[in-house]
């Protein structure tokens, strides 16, 4: 496996390269099995041809008051998980082989940005977009492995794609877990003791209304979200930032069930720590 630290390095590696299959597996570092599971995803899709596994913790993502500076940086097992799951390189830049010290063209999608994530984090989407824009020009994949896990996150991501003609194909895996049902994330080890143990009410909670809704419970969206809010609400460590019942392709809230394939989402504190987490309803359809 090769470690590509320069854009130099990237653009030489991509162009040695160029007739090979390739996918792109985007992440922040800290890695764990639900990165993991993206790679193994790369391997197969590209069969024979090369899987590029981005590390980068990018500036242009957090807010001003977030936690970039404290964001886990461990790349040295990041690049032996990489190694062990099939990675054919590891792009791992500073900031100045992505970002000019004066730039100023950035890339705002403007619909299925405003709610829920973007609006909680303005600017987040503004600086995904760019960054993975950047990514796909400097290395031309093929096919791009996004998670489940930031459901908002995949779907403006595939929106950027269509939007600007990026001939590459995103693939969505779904969320990988610890037993308890909590969503792997990086951010799990910053959560104490007593946090940790709360947390998987989120996930229980989430997975729970979407079986009620599967089954007709609810009269409407609303009363579903209302449910999700009661419960969570329930555990006194944990403080919504938003809850919602969307459409899965348009992500817009629903107002009723009809015709459409619920998804759940929210973002949740745990003490300083958010998390989010989204499932889906499958079999509401009636
Ligand atoms: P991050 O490093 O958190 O920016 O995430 C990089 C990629 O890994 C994104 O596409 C995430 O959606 C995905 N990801 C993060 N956590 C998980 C998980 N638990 N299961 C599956 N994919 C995940």
């Amino acid at each position: 496996m090769e470690l590509l630290k320069t854009r130099e390095e990237l653009q030489s590696w991509v162009n040695n390269r160029s007739s090979r299959p390739r996918a792109l597996v985007p992440t922040m570092g800290a890695l764990h099995q639900g990165h993991a599971s993206l790679i193994d995803a790369a391997v197969k899709l590209v069969d024979s041809g090369d899987v590029l596994t981005t590390i980068f913790v990018n500036p242009t993502q957090f807010g001003p008051n977030e936690d970039f500076a404290s964001y886990p940086r461990r790349l040295e097992a990041d690049l032996t998980l990489c190694e062990s799951h099939g990675s054919t390189a590891v792009f791992a830049p500073e900031a100045h082989h992505i970002y000019d010290s004066n730039s100023s063209v950035s890339i705002h999608e403007s619909k299925l940005s405003r709610r829920w994530c973007g609006a909680s984090r303005p600017g987040h989407f503004d600086g995904v977009c760019t960054v993975v824009a950047k990514l796909f020009l400097l290395a031309q994949p093929n096919t791009a492995v996004f998670g489940e896990k930031d459901f908002q996150q995949l779907a403006v991501i595939q929106r950027l794609t269509r939007d600007l003609n990026f001939p590459v194909e995103i693939v969505g895996c779904p969320t990988v877990r610890e037993a308890d049902g909590l969503a792997m994330s990086s951010r799990n080890t910053y959560l104490s003791e007593e946090e940790r143990a709360a947390a998987p009410i989120l996930h229980r909670t989430l997975r729970s209304v979407a079986n009620d809704i599967s089954r007709g419970k609810f009269p409407s969206p609303e009363v579903a979200r209302e449910e999700i809010i009661e419960r969570i609400s329930s555990e006194t460590l944990a403080r919504i930032d938003y809850v919602d019942v969307v459409d899965s392709d348009s992500l817009e809230p629903l107002d009723s069930f009809d015709n459409h394939l619920p998804r759940l989402l929210a973002a949740v504190f745990f003490g300083n720590i958010r998390l989010i987490d989204n499932v889906g309803a499958p079999q509401s359809i009636r």
